[in-house]
């Protein structure tokens, strides 16, 4: 298969060419020029923003039912086109074709519930306190969005904001990762082919910093959204709050495990590894910092290197790749310098800790265990194929520990106690925490952190409420 043509998509048009400046895109475990991306010119972004006020007007009217059967059709084609997105996606992102053609198939179910869910964006009437008049709660789009979605899954983040915004009335323009752009332009293409009116969805692409201030800047955007890093949502969202912006900040996080003395540890080596180097851990919610009771702590460690030394990593076209590349060169000096700093303050690397020799961005799988507790890898988010492993005594002690840094997005244990599980569940400073098994990111379940790692939840039946002004009405007869 050929790498698909890229393109914007603004007010139902899919556009490129035009003398507009190109990106390549460099596929990751080739180093190959694979396409090229067209990047927005100011005019473009300006007739997004039109297309998207003028859209907002019919389609905030438009009836739950109508915006559902779109939504809808969006999951239907996505799974029938699931094969050729997630081909496209391994080639420009990496991650092993499976993961790939998994995120678009798990991921239409998010187009799904939002579709099940917006039929139920209701109001309410309040009692009042004189017989002739009606008070009432209405709940109403916000208006035009603007949002940024990452390149380490590149299906999964857009199709949450554009589910969630499209669901609720509101009308979207989305600036998706430029480095790993075919799986949002695929999306565009299946709203497009489901029937969503043009101007509801528009797709950019540009120099993030400044196709970002053009949007939040503009007078016609009325709420924020994004995915990525911790410094940059910072950065967006006190944008939006010099502007009395709304903003949802998905950001990143340094997930502990915590694996107690009573728990099953082969069920936890077994879980934990393939979910620690899916995607070569570039995840918000990857597994970073393990903590295992001292009489756990051998069998564990000795378990979890075993399995890590078998990973088979390549290319993610070929069928037995269970790890790919790195999404961008970049980010192989970045997970190196996480090692190298391990290694000067005399911590001792398991396995791996170098990058691969020959073509491509990859680096070997690793693990580090004997790390101050200082280390950058025990306080810095390594969103790499890396993970740090210490000892620990008591759950009062882990906890304190856990709940140290600034990060709290998700947060995993594994205990056959009920009396741990339930220490830990509520001491634990996360948006997220999942006990004895993985069970995040499903569409029916809130997705989001607390601290430094964002603000508000998508997924679940709270996705709207960033999508949502609440209006109170009150009528006398
Ligand atoms: P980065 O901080 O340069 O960029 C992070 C993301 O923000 C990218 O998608 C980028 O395109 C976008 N971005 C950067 N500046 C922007 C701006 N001014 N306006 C709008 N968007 C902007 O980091 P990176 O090297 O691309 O990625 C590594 C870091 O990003 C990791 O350490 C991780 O914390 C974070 N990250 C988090 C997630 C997540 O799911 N929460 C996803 C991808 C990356």
């Amino acid at each position: 298969m050929t790498y698909p043509q890229l393109s914007l998509y603004i007010d139902g048009e899919f556009i490129q060419g035009g003398g507009r400046r190109e990106q390549d895109i460099v596929n990751p475990a080739t180093h190959e020029v694979i396409g090229k991306l067209p990047h927005a010119t100011r005019e473009d972004l300006d007739r997004a923003l039109a297309a998207a006020a003028r859209a907002f007007q019919s389609w905030k009217k438009t009836s739950p039912t109508e915006r559902s059967k779109v939504l809808r059709k969006v999951a239907e084609l996505a799974r029938e086109r699931a094969q050729d997105i997630g081909r496209a996606m391994t080639m420009d992102q990496g991650k092993p074709l499976a993961e790939s053609v998994g995120e678009v198939v798990a991921c239409s179910e998010h187009a799904e519930w939002h579709a099940e869910e917006c039929r139920r964006i209701y109001g309410r009437v309040i009692p009042a306190r004189n017989d002739s008049v009606r008070q009432m709660v209405l709940r109403e789009p916000v208006g035009v969005c603007a949002a940024f979605t990452p390149w380490n899954f590149p299906f999964n983040q857009a199709i949450r904001k554009v589910a969630a915004a499209v669901g609720a009335g509101c009308t979207i323009v989305l600036k998706g990762p430029e480095d790993t752009p075919s799986a949002v332009v695929a999306l565009a293409q299946l709203f497009h082919d489901a029937g969503l009116p043009a101007g509801v969805l528009n797709l950019v692409w540009g120099v993030p910093a400044e196709v970002s201030e053009h949007l939040i800047e503009s007078p016609i955007v009325r709420k924020i959204s994004f995915t990525g890093s911790v410094p940059v949502g910072k950065m967006l969202a006190a944008k939006a709050a010099g502007l009395m912006k709304r903003s949802t900040m998905e950001l990143g996080g340094h997930a502990p495990v915590i694996i107690c003395d009573d728990a099953d540890i082969a069920l936890a080596v077994k879980t934990l590894v393939p979910y620690k180097f899916r995607n070569a851990g570039q995840v918000c919610v990857s597994p970073t910092r393990f903590y295992v009771q001292e009489g756990a702590y051998e069998r564990f460690v000795a378990g979890f290197v075993e399995k890590t030394q078998a990973l088979k990593v390549g290319d993610g076209l070929l069928p037995d790749t269970k790890m790919g590349p790195l999404a961008q060169a970049r980010r192989v000096g970045a997970v190196a310098a996480f090692v190298e700093d391990a290694r000067e303050r005399g911590a001792t690397v398991l396995t791996g800790g170098a990058p691969i020799p020959g073509v491509g961005n990859f680096f070997s799988p690793t693990v580090i265990a004997d790390l101050p507790e200082d280390a950058r890898l025990m306080t810095e988010e390594p969103f790499g194929p890396v993970l740090g492993i210490a000892r620990f005594k008591t759950i009062d002690e882990v906890l304190a520990r856990a709940n140290s840094l600034p990060f709290g997005l998700a947060a995993y244990a594994f205990t056959g106690s009920n009396r741990n599980a339930h220490a830990l569940s509520t001491g634990l400073e996360a948006g997220m925490v999942t006990i004895n098994h993985l069970g995040l990111a499903l569409a029916e379940t809130p997705f989001g952190g607390i601290k430094d790692s964002g603000i508000g939840s998508e997924g679940g039946t709270e996705t709207f409420d960033g999508y949502l002004n609440t209006k109170f009405v009150t009528q006398m007869n």
